[in-house]
């Protein structure tokens, strides 16, 4: 078995693996999100029908310079994608819970909020919404203790420089601490991530 890398920008080093997003990152989101939106449509068209991807990242986020409103507008058009194809979503949220779990209600798939920090009351306002956690490089200590085991995913997202400052995508270290913290071994937290990823392809 491999370690299962959840959300990434670079390819994965030897015994490891991710599995493929297509979408609509909200930093992207133009005036033309119509456009945008029938260009991933025709992408997800042409995937084999077996292939297991997310879609995403996409999201909401109020610290970019993309139009909040193309935002929402392109958000609610994945979700209508992820509905249609039946598969899960990676979200990408920054300052905008409240209408993250006001479109969850139209989700009929299940969602994975990525590079999760905040705290664990946060955490449980995603976990009663239906939504999974993934946990990259920087998180809250207590809120990775408390995640329940099947809805926990782990993630490298950019990618770490090492201390010559090459790129390092290696999820490796990432499972060691917080399977330390869990006071798991680092396998059991492999088998659990994957069985997790399992579920969300149905
Ligand atoms: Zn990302």
């Amino acid at each position: 078995m491999a370690f299962l890398n959840i959300h990434t920008h670079h390819p994965c080093p030897e015994g490891e693996y991710t599995i493929p997003s297509y979408g609509i990152h909200p930093w992207d989101v133009t005036d033309q999100w119509r456009e945008q939106v029938s260009v991933l449509r025709e992408t997800l068209q042409s995937l084999p029908s077996e292939t297991r991807y997310f879609i995403g990242e996409c999201g909401l986020d109020k610290l970019t310079s993309a139009s909040y409103q193309n935002q929402l507008s392109a958000f609610e058009a994945q979700i209508d994608l992820a509905n249609q194809f039946r598969r899960p979503l990676i979200i990408h949220c920054v300052r905008a819970v409240d209408d993250l779990l006001r479109l969850r209600k139209k989700a009929r798939t299940p969602w994975v909020f990525h590079g999760f920090r905040g705290n664990p009351q946060q955490m449980q306002q995603l976990l009663r919404a239906g939504i999974d956690i993934s946990f990259g490089f920087r998180f809250n200590e207590e809120s990775a203790m408390q995640c329940p085991a099947e809805h926990l995913f782990l993630e490298t997202d950019e990618g770490r420089r090492d201390s010559e400052g090459k790129s390092d995508n290696s999820i490796a270290p990432l499972y060691a601490t917080i399977a330390s913290l869990r006071d798991i071994s680092k396998e059991a937290l492999m088998t659990q991530t994957v069985t997790n990823a399992s579920r969300l392809f149905f």
